[in-house]
């Protein structure tokens, strides 16, 4: 066997902690996870990891060629947009092979009542003018968004403590991490007497039983679009990555 091949996860997904979790014990991979360092404890990977950003395109490209990089995987969430973009930007102008771990997207099935919009300011305007219970679950990144429309209450439920200048006045924070079950949810929803759901598209099975929970409690779901991700090859999941990489990065050697 050659030398490990070295490869940069970009992570922040439980795909990437699961990819990491299937390589630590593969001798045929160096691996190093990255994430963003949004989350106050973040759980930590059996290998090799760096927290924060690299300094936009340019400061990537500048980590990969320091540190000898043979592939890049980014497994980073549907919505983590500009990391994408930076992973295919550094990666092409290297020649360095980019995969992209994407899970599907979730899709309506009869009963649902979804309103798709585009943006999370879309789904502020879809609220409307009325007085509702809102239970946003859309993490804290854009939450401030909601404070344009200070008459809803809301329940926000994100895994850390928004700062206090994004939380919209009189909402009430639960402080939680997945995966939730459906009878968790389901009394959520009645506790809370939730009118709406607003969630942003992210797909996967751990934080899907809120769809089924609404659907069974007649709500209606406003649902943010996945934005454009750019990408380089691409699969659905973990086992379609360790495919990936058995087969293009060490069987084409
Ligand atoms: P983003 O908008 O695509 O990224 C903004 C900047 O954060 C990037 O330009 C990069 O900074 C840094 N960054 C993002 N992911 C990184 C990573 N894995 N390692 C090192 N730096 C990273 O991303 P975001 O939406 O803020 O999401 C941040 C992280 O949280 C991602 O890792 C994502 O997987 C995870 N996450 C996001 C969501 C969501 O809804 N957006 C949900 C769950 C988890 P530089 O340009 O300085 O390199």
């Amino acid at each position: 066997m050659g030398n490990p091949k070295r490869l940069l996860l970009l992570g922040g997904t439980t795909e990437a902690s699961e990819l990491a979790g299937r390589l630590a014990s593969d001798p045929r991979f160096d691996v190093v996870l990255s994430l963003a360092g949004r989350t106050a404890s973040p759980k930590l990977p059996p290998v090799a990891y760096r927290i924060g950003g690299f300094g936009g395109v340019d400061g990537l490209a500048d980590w990969l060629v320091r540190e000898s990089m043979d592939c890049v995987v980014d497994a980073t969430h549907p919505f983590a947009a500009r990391m994408s973009a930076n992973a295919a930007a550094a990666t092409w102008r290297l020649g360095v092979p980019l995969l992209t771990v994407i899970r599907p997207p979730w899709t309506a099935v009869d009963g649902d009542r979804w309103q798709i919009v585009p943006d999370i300011a879309g789904a502020v305007s879809a609220l409307g003018p009325t007085p509702r219970r809102v239970w946003l679950t859309i993490g804290g990144n854009e939450l401030a968004a909601f404070r344009a429309a200070p008459w809803h209450r809301y329940l926000v439920r994100a895994v850390d403590r928004p700062p206090a200048d994004a939380i919209p006045p009189g909402a009430e924070i639960l402080l939680a991490r997945g995966p939730f079950d459906l009878a968790a949810e389901r009394q959520l929803i009645a506790t809370h007497r939730v009118e709406v759901l607003v969630t942003k598209n992210s797909g996967g099975s751990a934080t899907a039983a809120k769809l089924a929970a609404a659907r069974e409690a007649g709500l209606p779901v406003v649902m943010v679009a996945r934005p454009e991700k750019a990408s380089g090859e691409t699969v659905a999941d973990v086992s379609a990555a360790l495919a990936w990489l058995d087969h293009f990065l060490i069987g084409r050697q």
